[in-house]
């Protein structure tokens, strides 16, 4: 089947036509600073890259725009819109309704609406995709995949946070976790990789990427994961402060005058690697700078990693035990000192880096970095979300048949 994938957001269409039959993308491409002045089309077919700075001023032309791209002589990979066979959504909250991704109706259309609320930044423009596809697209089967369908397996004992339980019954207010189309897509890859049924298998997974959360996976099915209600609970990220003292934000407003909009702009945009390095949210260079003797830099280094290292601690006791750990994303797939310094010291645990073979792996392939007497694997598996979301696309189509 050719699918083709969405991940909307307030000011970016990004897009992949997927083959499923054989796991090749047909082509990709980006539209940013949608309704900005100079809006920016990047589309690549094999080869042929068309890059141009365009006028687009809302979602709807942005999907006129990839329509005419997919269609187009040189830089198209099809002829008409008859040759998709449908349309995959990346959506970030799927709330409590959706353990599963689901062929988008009008009921659908009404919860990821409703759902707003918990995600504000992603899910509107998500819709926004999803009503412009529709648009462009009618006759077509549209499928919603959710970030946090994944998590829905975690039990009440550890998604209910310790407040009022008021909270949670009339507000939603517990832990969703997200990531999870990336969490599940490399727990599969895994199991496949160790030979063994998914639902016996037991995993950590680190999702490194600018956001980071790491799942403890038991028996297949996430159990717990480091984001919670929001994005920014958890690891250090790349601007995001991860864990903090909740009473951190109050102190911020009542004693040194912050109001709510700004608070929320330093944990989520003004922290992380950039906010302690004071330099960068790109792990490449705090490395780098780090290397060079930056106190900063390396604080910020330091901190991501023991993090990391903290929350597999946590996951293998909250699960019992662990067929393997997995990096993934960005930081996880490329940054060897990160996999190296994340794991150190814990052999005795049975964790045990093989460093050659973590120095020295082929990028973009499954590669075990674990030494021959390890107990625990150590997996780097390239993660590809788009590529999970046409297959849960596709899984769905199928069954509309
Ligand atoms: P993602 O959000 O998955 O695209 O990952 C983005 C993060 O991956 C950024 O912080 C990048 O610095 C990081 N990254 C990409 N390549 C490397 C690399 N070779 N070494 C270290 N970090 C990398």
């Amino acid at each position: 089947m050719k699918i083709l994938i969405i991940n909307s957001g307030s000011s970016s269409v990004k897009y992949q036509l997927i083959n499923t039959s054989t796991n090749n993308v047909l082509c990709k491409g980006l539209i940013e600073k949608i309704g900005e002045d100079e809006s920016f089309v990047h589309h690549t077919k094999e080869k042929e890259i068309y890059e141009n700075k365009e006028e687009i001023p809302d979602h709807s032309n942005a999907f006129k725009r990839m329509v005419t791209l997919l269609m187009d002589q040189k830089y198209g990979p099809i002829h008409s819109l008859n040759d998709i066979d449908a349309v995959g959504h990346r959506v970030v909250h799927g709330g409590e309704k959706y353990s599963e991704s689901i062929l988008i109706n009008e009921d659908v259309i009404n919860e990821i609406r409703k759902d707003s609320k918990l995600a504000p930044l992603h899910n509107p423009p998500n819709l926004k995709g999803i009503l412009s596809s529709i648009e462009m697209m009618p006759d077509k089967p549209q499928v919603a995949v959710f970030d946090t369908s994944f998590h829905q397996t975690i039990p009440p004992h550890v998604y209910t946070y310790g407040l009022p339980y008021d909270f949670y019954k009339n507000y939603g207010i517990r832990k969703y976790g997200f990531h999870g189309t990336s969490h599940k897509y490399v727990a599969i890859k895994a199991a496949e990789f160790l030979n063994k049924p998914l639902e016996n298998t037991n995993l950590i997974t680190c999702h490194l990427g600018n956001g980071a959360s790491i799942t403890a996976i038991k028996e297949g099915r996430s159990y717990d994961t480091s984001m919670g209600f929001t994005p920014v609970e958890g690891l250090l990220m790349g601007t995001r402060s991860g864990d903090i003292d909740p009473a951190i934000l109050i102190y911020l407003e009542n004693d040194l005058n912050y109001s709510m909009p700004q608070i929320n702009n330093i944990i989520n945009k003004n922290s992380g690697l950039l906010g302690i390095s004071g330099y960068s949210n790109d792990m490449r260079k705090i490395v780098k700078k780090s290397e060079e003797g930056d106190f900063r830099a390396k604080l910020a280094f330091d901190i991501f990693c023991y993090r990391v290292k903290k929350y597999i601690g946590a996951y293998m006791f909250a699960i019992g035990t662990v067929d393997a750990i997995v990096f993934t994303a960005g930081i996880g797939e490329n940054c060897i000192p990160v996999r190296e310094s994340s794991l150190k010291g814990l052999e005795e645990f049975g964790i045990i880096v093989d460093k050659n073979k973590n120095r020295n792996l082929e990028k973009g392939i499954i590669t075990d970095i674990s030494a021959f007497n390890s107990k625990i694997r150590i997996l780097v598996i390239p993660t590809n979300e788009e590529l999970m979301i046409a297959k849960e696309t596709e899984t769905i189509v199928k069954n509309l048949k």
